[in-house]
């Protein structure tokens, strides 16, 4: 079963036609990466898929039920942004507990999954540490943690590594590459990098005008003459 499937999906921004007519099928597991010029419509894409955009027409399916009537926080996705949006008086604990918290997890159960995130992404020791206190690489380490615990069916991510030193990105993506295969969740990428496009993805999804214009495996979509 596909994870997320999109139907005729249409977003405008007054007269801007943002996204026009996308249809988008994603199996589980699979990494998607959508890529495309400035203004595409990759970010209107990713953030429909949350929730955070009133859509036109069209519908979206996430685990086989349709979300278009659903607030973000019942959609089953986690997502991450590239600035982080880390609570700025809360330690890392915190800040990865937050939103199991605001949904009644138990309190052993939160401890439990925010140190194996920690574990998981080697911050286990920056736990008591608030954001200020950290590097660029590891507060995105702290923000995809906060994704994780939440152990959602479909992980987004919005260009998380452009505000990061060539060097960080380098390793930032292994480490996103090596989480996909540990937790072996879907997930869809936005990024306009070309190697990250070709070291993350399963599948490439090129959007151009709003539009999907070709989609495949890397090798198929880039070795095209
Ligand atoms: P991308 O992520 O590929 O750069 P976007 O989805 O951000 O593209 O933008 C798609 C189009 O929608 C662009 O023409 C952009 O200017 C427009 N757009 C995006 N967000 C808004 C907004 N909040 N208000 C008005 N226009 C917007
Ligand atoms: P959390 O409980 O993790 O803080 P929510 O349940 O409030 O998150 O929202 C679900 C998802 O949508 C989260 O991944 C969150 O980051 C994202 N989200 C919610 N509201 C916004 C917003 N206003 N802008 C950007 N992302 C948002």
């Amino acid at each position: 079963m596909a994870d997320l499937k999109i139907t005729d999906l249409h977003k405008h921004y007054g007269p801007v036609h943002a996204v026009r007519g996308v249809d988008l099928e994603i199996p589980a597991r699979e990494f998607a990466v959508l890529v495309g010029p400035s203004g595409c419509g990759k970010s209107t894409l990713l953030r429909s898929i949350a929730g955070l955009e009133e859509i036109d027409r069209g519908t979206i399916e996430i685990g086989g039920k349709v979300v278009n009537d659903m607030r973000p926080r019942d959609r089953d996705i986690a997502m991450v942004f590239q600035n982080y949006a880390l609570y700025p008086y809360l330690t890392v604990y915190e800040n990865i507990a937050f939103g199991l918290k605001a949904r009644k997890t138990p309190k052993a159960e939160i401890e439990t999954r925010v140190k194996r995130a920690a574990d998981m992404l080697g911050i286990a020791g920056l736990l008591d540490r608030l954001p200020r206190q950290l590097s660029g690489g590891q507060r995105q380490r702290v923000a995809i943690g906060r994704a994780i615990v939440r152990n959602a069916r479909l992980f987004l991510f919005d260009e998380p590594l452009s505000n990061l030193d060539a060097q960080l990105r380098d390793e930032m993506r292994g480490e996103i590459k090596r989480l996909h295969q540990e937790i072996a969740t879907t997930m869809i990428y936005v990024t306009h990098d070309q190697i990250e496009a070709m070291t993350l993805a399963d599948r490439i999804v090129l959007l151009r005008d709003g539009k999907i214009e070709q989609q495949g495996k890397p090798l198929d979509l880039f070795e095209r003459p």
